[in-house]
């Protein structure tokens, strides 16, 4: 799969924050699995507020998605912890996109949330894939997390960085093959 493809995926997926570096399809079960990875470059360190670009590769997550094309859809998300230098601190930053707690994004809580609201937990937990009791909880928790969403300018990711910022980067490198080695961090 070359480039242009995934860019092409990646629109049709259009999930803010990540981007589709694969694709494996089983036609037969019409079932895709996507790996996305975290697009920002840089992370807002929780101690200090200030923006931390040393990326860290962590562990894969599985999580359900909106079927597309009738094809049932999981993401296998691949995530990032950042250091801030200032701080020596490790942190992750939170995903709007992803629900927390469940291994669903929050777009397909929404249409969980959809069928639940109607008074229909079991048709939910039919759509969902999932047992009743955790069709309930995923409800519950994002109507919780709609409820108190902070604003939606906080949880942006950060897509560029300032002149501070790739001076602290240069030379931590990026790619997925130093972060692998530095899985243990997370
Ligand atoms: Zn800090």
């Amino acid at each position: 799969m070359d480039a242009s493809d995934l860019r092409t995926w990646t629109e049709l997926l259009d999930l803010e924050g990540f981007e589709v570096v694969d694709v494996a399809s089983d036609r037969a079960g019409k079932l895709r699995r996507s790996t996305v990875i975290a697009t920002a470059v840089a992370g807002l360190c929780p101690h200090c507020r200030r923006a931390a670009g040393e990326r860290h590769a962590c562990h894969d997550r599985e999580v359900m998605d909106l079927p597309l094309g009738g094809w049932t859809t999981r993401l296998v998300v691949r995530l990032f912890q950042f250091r801030c230098g200032r701080c020596d601190k490790f942190f992750t930053p939170r995903h709007p996109a992803l629900a927390e707690g469940a291994h669903a994004t929050e777009r397909f809580l929404g249409r969980l949330a959809e069928y639940a609201g109607h008074g229909d937990v079991s048709t939910a937990a039919r759509f969902a894939g999932v047992a009743e009791k955790t069709a309930e909880r995923w409800y519950y928790d994002h109507l919780e997390r709609r409820q108190n969403e902070p604003a939606a300018q906080e949880l942006l990711p950060i897509r560029s960085l300032g002149i501070d910022e790739l001076s602290l980067k240069k030379g931590t490198g990026s790619s997925a093959a130093e972060g692998e080695a530095l899985t243990a961090a997370c």
